[in-house]
Order: C-alpha cells, then structure tokens, then sequence
C-alpha cells in the first residue's frame, strides 16, 4: 500500500502527493482539477528546473511524478532517468502536448508508467489509478519477496536447530532436492548433486539393503512413510536418520515426495546409554540372585566343610599318633614332638579358614554408598516374586515417599531383605492359602533414621527365641541352616543398625530392622 500510517485505509486516504515538471502553472491546476472532479483528491507540486525536481523527489513523500516532456531548462526523458534510478518505486506519467507517437512508445520502453496527452487531458484519471495501482502492487510484491525471504531464514535456522533438514524427491525426473540442513545432514554441500546413489552411498553398509527395499517399497506404494537408518560418515562417525515423507503433487510428473530427515543421533546415544545401564541393572539382580541365600549358604557350609575337613583329620591322627609314641616303656619323644608340631600346623590352617570364613561375612566385602532403600527393596520383591506367587501369598507394600536415603552396602542391605521375605513365606506354608499375608514397609523414624518392617501371618515363634533365633546354626528346620539371621543382623549391626524380631498378637511374627 501506498498509504503512510499503519491503519490507513481506503477512506482515510491521504491526499495524493503529485510532483509535476511543468513550466506552465495553469497545466498544473488544470491536473490537479481534472483529478479531484473525479474523486482523486491531491496536491499538486510543480516544479521545473532540474534542481528542484530533485529537491522534491529528495524530500521524500511523493507518490507520483507527472512530466512534461519537453521544458526550457530540462528534459522529461532526463527527469525518467533520474527518477528511475532514485526513486524506482514512484511511477511516472508523461503529459505532454508535443509528445509524437513514436516518442511516447520510446519514453513507455524505458520505464515511464504511461503518457497523456494534454488536449486528452480527462484520460490522467485512469492513468493515475493505474499508475497507483501498479506501485501498490510492486511495493506489495516486495513485501512479499521480505517476507519471503524471512520466512526462508526463519526456515533455516529451525531446521539447524532441530537437525531436521527437508527433502523433495521427483520420481518420475529422479531429481532430488535437499535444504541445507538436509546437505548438512549429510556431510556434503552444493554443488554436490541430492541423488539416490549419494544417499545409498552415505548409508551404513549394513543398513543398504534395507533401504533400498525401503525405497522400492516407497515407489510402489506411494504412501507415507517413516523409517530409521544409519549413516557413515567418511571420518568413520555414525549418525542415526529418521526419515518420514508423503506424496505430494508439486512434481513435474504430477507425483513426488517430500519429506523431512532428522539427525537423531543424539537420542539413540541417549537410549543406548539407558539400554546399557538397565542390562547393568538386570546384571546385578541376576547377581543378587546367585548370592540368594540357598546358594551362598548352601556353598559356603559346604566349603567351610571341605576346608576344615582336612586338618581336622590330620590333628586326630597326628593326636592318635602322639599317644601311641608316647604309650611304653620307652616312649619316643621326639616322634610325639613331631606329630605335636604337625597338630600345631594343622590348628593354624583351620584358624586361617575360620578368619576367612569370618572376613566373608563382615566389612571386607561392604562398601557405603548413598542408595534409596525403597528402590533397593523394589528390586527385592521383583526377584521374590515368583516365589510370592507360587506360594498365593498376598502381598502388600507400604513404602514411604518421604524416605530419606540411607548409607549402605545395596547388595547386602537387599540380601537383608530378601532373607527376611524369604523366611516369611517359609513361614507360612503351613497356614491356609487365603491367611497368608506378608506386609513390606519403610518408614521414617526418629531423624534421618529409617525403619524397613517384614509382617508375616505365619508360624511365629516362642517370645522366649525372640533372640535365639539370630543365633547361628539355630534353625528349626530340616535341612535348615540356622545362618540367615545371624548374618542379617551382622550386616545390619555393621551399618549401625539393629534388627530384632517379634511374635505378632495374632498369628505371625514381625522383624524390623533400623538404620
Ligand atoms: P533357616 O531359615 O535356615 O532356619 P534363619 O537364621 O533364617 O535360618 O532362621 C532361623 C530360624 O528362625 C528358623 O529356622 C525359624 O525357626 C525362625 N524364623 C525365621 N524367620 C521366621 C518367621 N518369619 N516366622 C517364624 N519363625 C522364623
């Protein structure tokens, strides 16, 4: 629009801001009449040497030059000049008496808006609309070309910033065109030519064949489409694509597709990583599992047997020995001397399996660090699950949510834990199905302390074993080991913590251990 102002419009038009090269005033008021008598109102300034055209136009705020063609001091062909190369946006209409035909087609080839006649003075009207109208439309496509222009920065950036680069593919012409993002994408520039054989040639050996069924696929379909492939880049790096894209009609063949590509290297890294620490996750419980009470106990006795087993035998041997050098008339000292020192030897060799056996169970093996109990006992009922289920015992968890993190040892804390809900299952096999009910609970306890409680609706115990029952080797079970609690509470008493155990009211029993 012509109009200065941000909300001019049709009605609030401004007058019309004429500048006339003319040397005669009455040709000007002559114009400025035959315009308003039809609507147009304007102001009319008249100038007519050289200087003063270009004061004016220099002025600014001028919407329409108007020249005579031929001046004493000046020229209008001159004034076009002028005016074209400063202020192209301004049209231009000769009004002329002398203008001859050919002049006027010659003054139209090189830019003038159009040309009136002075004895046809009553045609300006719809010169000047036209003339306006023209300028209106050229500063409107200029407009549009800076918003254009704009929109294609505003375009490119995007696209930078969510490396996503798009793509249009004429399949009919083979012709491939890629935005820069897309070139980027795939590490070459213009003049490069977008092909088939370029993407193929960029994508991962092991993913070629894929694609290119993936894009054979495409072919015959016509359909949207939306995949993942690798890249390899000539420094050896891979990037991961995802490419999505429809048919559109734009194409010469009336067929092509476009589409988007999105680098998402960055998100598969981050899943890769996820992926990885849950297969450490899963490692570790397979762990925890192995480390499952049976096995380590089981093992442990049974190795603990195997060690002591050998000097054992040899200290009653060499002690049978000993008596027998020693039974007579003439013992043989120095033989009882020799089967003594063997029995020494052999009480060491026991000794050093004892500390071993001991340094198992204590510190050696436990290392703080900061864990979320609640967590920790998750992953515990996990693994006990099926043994919950195959037992149809009902289970409830009461876990708290402001439970402060606690330091300790994961994998021994959980062992903890898995021991007392293993026990309490044990527990129940001889109450009926719908009676067997287990309850695991954190709570937050005096301070930063923290309270886990294993309920069961089991056997119980005697209130006079409350204690007995941590001691080692104390079991009531056959085949059992008595060991489970004894090393629960060391563990826990290593933490600082303590467990204990009571009979419920009802049936049951209830441990608890604080940390
Ligand atoms: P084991 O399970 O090998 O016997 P533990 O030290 O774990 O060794 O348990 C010792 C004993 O404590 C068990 O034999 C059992 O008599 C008693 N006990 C443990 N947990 C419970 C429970 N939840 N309810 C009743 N008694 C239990």
């Amino acid at each position: 629009m012509l109009f200065r102002g941000p909300d001019t419009n049709l009605e609030m038009k401004p007058e019309l801001r004429i500048l006339y090269l003319e040397d005669d005033p009455k040709d000007a008021e002559l114009v400025e009449e035959t315009l308003a008598t039809d609507g147009i109102r304007c102001r009319v300034m008249r100038v007519e040497t050289k200087a003063d055209f270009i004061t004016a136009l220099e002025k600014g705020g001028i919407d329409l030059i108007l020249a005579d063609y031929t001046l004493p001091s000046f020229d209008g062909l001159s004034a076009l000049k002028i005016a074209q190369e400063g202020w192209p946006q301004v049209p231009l209409i000769f009004v002329s008496g002398t203008l001859g035909e050919e002049v006027a087609i010659e003054a139209l080839k090189i830019g003038a808006t159009d040309y009136v006649f002075k004895t046809r003075l009553s045609r300006i009207v719809p010169s000047v609309q036209r003339a306006l109208r023209e300028a209106e439309e050229r500063i409107g496509l200029s407009r549009a070309e800076e918003a254009l222009r704009r929109s294609e920065v505003y375009l490119a950036e995007a696209q930078k910033l969510s490396h996503t680069g798009s793509f249009g593919w004429d399949v009919s012409s083979g012709k491939i065109y890629w935005s820069q993002e897309t070139f980027r994408i795939f590490g070459c520039e213009p003049p490069a030519e977008p092909s088939l054989e370029l993407v193929l040639h960029r994508t991962h050996p092991q993913d070629r064949a894929l694609v290119r069924r993936l894009i054979d696929r495409i072919v015959q379909n016509r359909k949207d489409f939306d995949f993942e492939h690798r890249l390899l880049m000539p420094d050896g790096s891979v990037k991961y694509l995802r490419v999505v894209g429809r048919p559109s009609k734009e194409g010469s063949g009336g067929f092509e597709f476009v589409g988007a590509v999105t680098d998402v290297t960055e998100r598969k890294q981050a899943e890769e990583e996820l992926r990885q620490k849950e297969v450490s996750l899963r490692e570790a419980q397979t762990e925890l599992a192995h480390v499952s009470r049976v096995t380590t106990l089981g093992e442990l006795a049974a190795s603990i047997a195997h060690e002591l087993n050998q000097p054992l035998t040899g200290m009653v041997t060499n002690a049978n020995a000993g008596l027998h050098w020693l039974a007579g008339d003439a013992p043989n000292l120095a033989e009882v001397r020799e089967a003594i020192h063997r029995i020494i030897r052999d009480g060491n060799r026991a000794g050093e399996v004892i500390s071993r056996v001991r340094a198992l169970f204590k510190k050696a093996r436990m290392a703080k660090e900061r864990l979320d109990l609640n967590e920790a006992i998750e992953e515990v009922v996990i693994l006990t699950q099926n043994e919950v289920q195959r037992k149809n015992v009902a289970l409830r968890m009461e876990l708290a949510a402001d439970l402060p993190a606690v330091m300790g040892d994961r994998v021994q804390l959980q062992q903890v834990v898995m021991n007392l809900i293993l026990n309490a299952v044990e527990a129940m096999d001889s109450v009926e199905d719908r009676d067997r009910e287990l309850v695991v609970r954190t709570e937050r306890g005096e301070g930063d302390e923290v309270r886990v409680t294993v309920r069961d609706s089991g056997v119980g115990f005697d209130p006079l074993n409350a204690e007995r029952i941590f001691h080692a080797f104390h079991t009531t079970k056959p085949g059992g080991l008595g060991m489970g609690l004894a090393i629960s509470r060391s563990i826990i008493e290593w933490h600082g913590g303590r467990l204990w155990a009571e009979p419920n009211d009802g049936p049951g029993a209830t441990f608890q251990f604080t940390l």
